[in-house]
């Protein structure tokens, strides 16, 4: 199997394994125990934490373990509005952010909040007018996504977090497809150095487990952010997320960030390199076209549109190859991709992309065997439409 499905999931990395083994063996004692065999386990989880905020360039209390960013989500955003509802119920998010952000917006609509979904434009940006503009006295959190998990497309968060911050607004970030990929600093976003208030990652994004993610929580003064616990048992995570610990998936998601901070600069050239050959050989095929802007772009990902090509048949015939048709996201859903209708492509359009999104693991021998078979496939199909 080719696997260009990286936005979806990554492999599990066999050094991440490794690390997580004694945990899912011999060191099963509760994080939580006193006796000695707890205190190993606590130790590991502590080694862990330090791991992530290392990654991260954040104190280790900011870090709260969850099941992952949908859930790393919901705590940030409930929580958000929950807190600060006195000083208003205005939520400023965007039309191509992921479900997990925006299925918590329209449940916070029910209950009373206003969300404003922003537009993007063309190439999949955020124009910082708009973003400006949105702002009222009444905002309490402006929500933008580091990374597009459909288009690759990054966001310029760090001007977007100095016009919150110039309004008095948090601001909060979904970077799981950014964490472990692109330098991600909750005190340095870019050159402007902009700081992030809260931000939600996820370990199967970056090579670890599945089941495990983290949420940033700024706590260091003057900005701490308040947050009530959702999640109430016996005050685990400094009372944010009650639960025994998963000991196994927050070691993996610790040695997952080591290993990304190490490997990331050259992982970035070579899976750059790959994705540039792949995408470049792709768009020799007539009618197709690039999703989304191409600079402002995670290296790992393309997304592209192939003319009276429908993706689900694409999909099919690329047999023993893993890609996306982009909703892959929203998987028990038949609707075309949020995102790219975003992006200002029809329904019809927006049918006929493909996501290829390359990994730690992926091979020339794999760049090469796609190239091939998505030529071979759209030919297929196009020959069926005459
Ligand atoms: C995968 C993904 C999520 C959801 O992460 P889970 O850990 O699977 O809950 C949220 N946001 C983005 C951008 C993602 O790519």
């Amino acid at each position: 199997m080719i696997y260009l499905d990286n936005n979806a999931t990554t492999r599990l990395d066999p050094r991440v394994l490794e690390a997580m083994m004694p945990f899912l063996t011999d060191v099963y004692a509760n994080a939580a125990s006193t006796h000695p065999f707890g205190v190993s386990a606590s130790e590991a989880v502590k080694t862990a934490r330090q791991q992530v905020a290392d990654l991260l360039g954040c104190e280790t209390h900011e870090i709260i373990f969850t099941s992952g960013a949908t859930e790393a989500i919901n705590i940030a955003l409930k929580g958000v509005a929950e807190s600060y509802q006195s000083r208003g119920r205005h939520i400023v998010t965007v039309q191509t952010e992921h479900k997990a952000v925006l299925d918590v917006c329209g449940y916070l609509e029910t209950r009373g909040f206003e969300v404003t979904y922003l537009p993007v434009q063309p190439d999949g940006l955020l124009d910082l007018e708009v973003v400006k503009a949105a702002i009222r006295p009444d905002t309490i959190l402006v929500c933008v996504m580091l990374v597009n998990n459909e288009t690759g497309v990054i966001q310029p968060i760090h001007e977007i977090a100095e016009l919150a911050h110039e309004a008095g607004v948090l601001f909060m970030t979904d970077a799981t497809q950014a964490v472990g990929k692109l330098p991600v600093n909750v005190d340095a976003m870019g050159q402007a150095g902009a700081s992030v208030d809260l931000l939600a990652l996820s370990g199967h994004k970056l090579y670890g487990p599945k089941g495990i993610g983290a949420l940033f929580v700024r706590q260091r003064r003057p900005n701490r952010v308040k947050l009530p616990a959702l999640l109430h048992g016996g005050g685990h995570e400094r009372g944010f997320r009650s639960g025994t610990l998963n000991v196994p998936g927050i070691v993996g998601l610790g040695k997952a960030c080591e290993l990304a901070g190490q490997e990331m600069p050259v992982q970035t050239q070579s899976i750059a390199a790959l994705r540039d050959r792949l995408e470049a050989a792709l768009l020799q095929i007539p009618g197709t076209r690039v999703n989304g802007n191409r600079e402002h772009r995670l290296y790992n990902t393309t997304n592209i549109y192939f003319e009276h090509c429908d993706s689900d048949a694409m999909i099919m015939g690329l047999e023993g190859i893993a890609v996306s048709n982009g909703s892959a996201c929203t998987a028990a859903s038949i609707d075309p991709s949020h995102v790219l209708l975003a992006l200002g492509l029809n329904e019809t359009e927006a049918f006929s992309c493909l996501r290829f999104s390359l990994g730690r693991f992926t091979t020339e021998a794999d760049v090469a065997a796609t190239v091939k078979a998505v030529k071979e496939v759209v030919e297929g199909l196009r020959a069926l439409v005459g």
